[in-house]
């Protein structure tokens, strides 16, 4: 069997949504467990919709998930340029074979004369009106007018079009591997434009040009393009390439949280969660998108949860590395509903990756955190931050947002904690227990705890007595690591302060 080449072929008009992320994903898995290549194709022919920066952001967001393509625009490769405007000439010479062969055909239209077509034909009830197989013979073309009329208008510049003669009786049938059977007759498609008035190719036609150029031998996309899919082996037909046809996977839909409709940027604006691999300031709409990267997720977690969006590997594990999917997938066990996008579990698969992160990593995002913020923190005390916090942590940010006491005492308290556990006995314990601990700067844990029960024989009181209120003195709150590893490393003297603070801003319990 030939040699398996995949492509994701990315139009860089704005940000590259989550789906797009996973259709890459899948393309990637695909080619690196058939020993395949996976290329990287540009398509930019649309130049009324093309966006400034769009293309740099889709291959830096391949670039932070490790997704490197074997061949694209940076890496190069046997079929260069791998950006379809800078392939413009070949797509003429196509349309071209396909006009001499009476396949495709001039239209000289303008958009007026398009719109009098619908509007008439509207007004006589046609539903959707269409430039096809039927109207065309009514319209301004190199059908309905003669070989001088049409050469004459060439000749004069006459600006016009290139479409595709879709025949009006045929049947145009596929397999496609994830939806099966598909069959579309062709008296639904209209005579779509190949070559644009500006001599720029469509999508349409620079994508199937470019797939049999590029010797894709499977086309693995969003399921947004199953309704372009029978024009495009009608094109592969015409062309004469019907016999090396890639295979046809759509892809299912990414559905939204509720599991009804498709996801897209309001849900990201309702729930303030990302949709987009990398943040995105708009340069026209001025619209601003939180990306995966900056809210603090680890690649290797998006992907595993990316390729959990439509595929599952058919048993119970849920961790895979990216060389454990490539080894595990295919893509026969991707499901042909929609994937519902749950943030939770995303969130899950960070908090599972980060545990496994060499605490090393935790560390040096705790020390630039923190350096940011002002605080100074040791690499000891970062090491110690870390060792701590984290299992109790699911974004590296967290590290320094949830446990801000490290760095400073806490300007506010827990308020119901306050009223249930701040009494006479502890403020009595910890008044005694300050004194101790300001005599102690470097504390272990193990002399923190033997400080305070010793401190709490003299005061005739246990230990659940006066740990969370203790807790609260310390930290502000009532959740966290245990109450004597923070003493250790906030040190003896800064304690003592903080519960000296407490005593004298908070109100006791019972007056
Ligand atoms: N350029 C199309 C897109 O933006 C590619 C669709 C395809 O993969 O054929 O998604």
């Amino acid at each position: 069997m030939s040699e398996i080449r995949v492509r994701f072929a990315p139009s860089p008009t704005g940000p590259l949504h989550i789906g797009g992320v996973r259709t890459a994903l899948y393309n990637y898995l695909f080619a690196k467990k058939n020993g395949g290549k996976f290329i990287v194709r540009i398509e930019d022919t649309d130049q009324a919709r093309y966006v400034k920066g769009a293309e740099e952001y889709i291959l830096e967001s391949l670039r932070w998930l490790g997704l490197s393509p074997d061949e694209g625009p940076e890496q190069g490769g046997p079929y260069l340029p791998y950006r379809q405007s800078e392939r413009k000439g070949l797509y003429e010479k196509y349309a071209m074979q396909l006009v001499s062969e009476g396949k495709a055909y001039y239209a000289f239209d303008t958009p007026e004369e398009i719109e009098e077509m619908r509007v008439r034909l509207e007004d006589s009830g046609v539903v959707k009106p269409q430039y096809n197989s039927i109207t065309r013979h009514k319209m301004k073309n190199s059908l309905t007018l003669s070989e001088e009329e049409t050469n004459a208008l060439i000749a004069q510049n006459a600006p016009y079009v290139i479409r595709l003669k879709v025949p009006s009786k045929e049947e145009i049938r596929f397999e496609d591997q994830i939806r099966g059977w598909v069959v579309v007759h062709s008296s639904t498609i209209d005579d779509k434009v190949l070559l644009k008035s500006d001599g720029m190719p469509t999508y349409h036609m620079a994508n199937v040009v470019d797939d049999h150029i590029m010797q894709i031998t499977h086309v693995i996309r969003g399921e947004e393009w199953l309704p372009s899919a029978p024009l495009h082996i009608l094109l592969y037909k015409f062309l004469g390439w019907e016999s090396e046809m890639p295979t046809f996977a759509h892809l299912p839909l990414i559905l939204k949280p509720t599991g009804k409709g498709k996801l897209s940027k309001r849900d990201s604006d309702k729930h303030g969660f990302p949709i987009f691999p990398l943040a995105w300031d708009d340069p026209e709409s001025e619209d601003k998108m939180m990306g995966f990267r900056e809210e603090d997720y680890l690649p290797e977690a998006l992907l595993n949860f990316l390729a959990f969006l439509g595929w599952n590997p058919g048993t119970e594990k849920e961790l895979f590395t990216l060389d454990e999917l490539i080894e595990a997938f295919g893509l026969e066990r991707i499901t042909k509903g929609g994937a519902r996008f749950d943030i939770e579990k995303a969130n899950w698969y960070n908090e599972q990756y980060l545990r496994k992160k060499p605490d090393n990593f935790l560390v040096e995002r705790l020390l630039s955190a923190s350096e940011k913020e002002g605080f100074e923190c040791s690499k000891g005390k970062g090491e110690n931050i870390v060792r701590l916090m984290k299992d109790r942590v699911s974004f590296p940010k967290d590290l320094l947002y949830q446990a801000r006491y490290f760095f400073e005492a806490p300007e506010e308290y827990d308020e119901k904690l306050v009223k249930k556990k701040w009494d006479h006995t502890a403020i009595g314990v910890f008044m005694d227990y300050a004194k101790q601990l300001k005599k102690l700067d470097e504390i272990s844990a193990a002399e923190a705890k033997s400080t305070l029960e010793k401190v709490l024989v003299v005061h005739e009181a246990g230990l659940g007595q006066v740990m969370l209120a203790l807790r609260l003195a310390i930290t502000g709150g009532g959740t966290g690591p245990d109450v004597v590893e923070i003493i250790s490393v906030l040190g003896g003297q800064e304690t003592a302060q903080r519960i000296e603070k407490a005593i004298e801003v908070l109100p006791v319990k019972g007056g």
